[in-house]
């Protein structure tokens, strides 16, 4: 039987782990929930998405053709497991609704570290949300740091990792933002993404600094590694080839060295609204010089956290028993692995 999912909250992060949800083969999505009758209610209605709403809102709904499937805690009697893709912070608020209806809850990384049991990252700790009522997805740049991090653990070693974040000023919809200026994003030594890698991995020396720049497009990390002993390009690169989760391109020979060029190519990919699910990573700005290792990679933030999504439902609900069996299926079936 397909494990049934609701989604609570279909902004940037809910409509994307909504449509993953029903292209997986082990799970049902039962619904979503709206807050507001906005365009997205009209889409998802669309597509044959079941919409609940908070109880007294209905008539808002239908006011724009959208008949109510039901209220919340209606959709919460009919799944095994609610993702909880709110506004940082909502999480936590909607979570003893959760408890009242005994339903495991998946939550994201705008939520803080204690709304959950697990901070969750699949390739360095999916045994860890085994069976866990409550699982908190890290964001998306500490999906995109802890994705290289983990693999060049597991593998060669990582002894430390310092690491620069230049972050998206906002998403495409998003009304706000900086126009012409780069910010310090906090003026201080870490930033939080340092401190987020260590809700998964306590024990990492790891330090970063973030800058916010004006585009919407993509974040980029330019991460430096100490690993635990010396390598070499071809083992780094063969490495970092094993996953469909990373894809390496070449910025010389393809032409593509910016993140206006990488969304363009997976535009003209077929990817839906351009989601880019893997760490980019430029393979002309991978460099190993004996222990010390350096990346700069690009980071889709509207996509990049949805295969961690669906391997943390698979992991609550015990639907598979370790990462690679999770990661196979989320992969295949969410089409991931750009130019393979
Ligand atoms: P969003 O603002 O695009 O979407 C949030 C949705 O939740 C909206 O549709 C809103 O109407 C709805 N909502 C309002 N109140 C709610 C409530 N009490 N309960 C449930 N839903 C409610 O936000 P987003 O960008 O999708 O972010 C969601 C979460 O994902 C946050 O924790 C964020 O930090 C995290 N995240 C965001 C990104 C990103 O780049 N956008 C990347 C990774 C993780």
């Amino acid at each position: 039987m397909k494990a049934a999912i609701g989604v609570n909250g279909y902004g940037t992060i809910g409509k994307r782990v909504a449509e993953a949800v029903r292209s997986m083969p082990d799970m049902e999505l039962k619904g979503i929930v709206k807050y507001t009758p906005d365009y997205t209610v009209i889409t998802a209605s669309r597509q044959g998405i079941p919409v609940y709403v908070p109880e007294g809102k209905e008539g808002l709904f239908e006011e724009v053709g959208v008949r109510p499937a039901g209220t919340i805690e209606e959709l919460l009697k009919s799944v095994n497991l609610v993702v909880d893709a709110s506004p940082g912070g909502k999480g936590a608020l909607n979570k003893p609704t959760y408890a009242k209806w005994g339903v495991k809850a998946v939550f994201e990384g705008g939520e803080k570290p204690d709304v959950a049991e697990v901070s969750f990252s699949t390739l360095c700790n999916y045994n860890e949300g085994l069976d866990k009522r409550y699982i908190r997805v890290v964001s998306c740049n500490t999906t995109g740091l802890l994705r290289l991090i983990c693999l060049l653990d597991r593998h060669i070693g990582v002894k430390r990792v310092r690491a620069v974040i230049v972050r998206r000023a906002s998403d495409p919809k998003e009304d706000k933002g900086i126009v012409n200026t780069i910010k310090l994003d906090p003026p201080a030594i870490p930033s939080h993404h340092a401190l987020d890698v260590k809700t998964v991995l306590p024990n990492l020396d790891i330090e970063s600094v973030a800058l916010i720049a004006p585009t919407t497009l993509m974040h980029v990390h330019i991460v430096y590694v100490r690993l635990k002993r010396e390598s070499n390009l071809n083992e780094v690169i063969e490495l970092l080839s094993s996953i469909p989760r990373i894809a390496l391109i070449e910025a010389s020979r393809m032409g593509l060295d910016s993140t206006g060029k990488i969304v363009e190519l997976a535009r003209d990919l077929g990817r839906k609204r351009y989601d880019i699910y893997e760490n980019i990573v430029w393979r002309d700005m991978v460099k190993v010089d004996g222990e010390d290792l350096t990346i700069v990679q690009a980071v889709h933030q509207e996509a990049i956290v949805i295969p961690e999504n669906i391997d943390a439902i698979r992991a609550s609900l015990g639907l598979a028993s370790n990462a690679e069996e999770s990661m196979e299926l989320t992969d295949r079936f969410l089409n991931i692995g750009l130019l393979r």
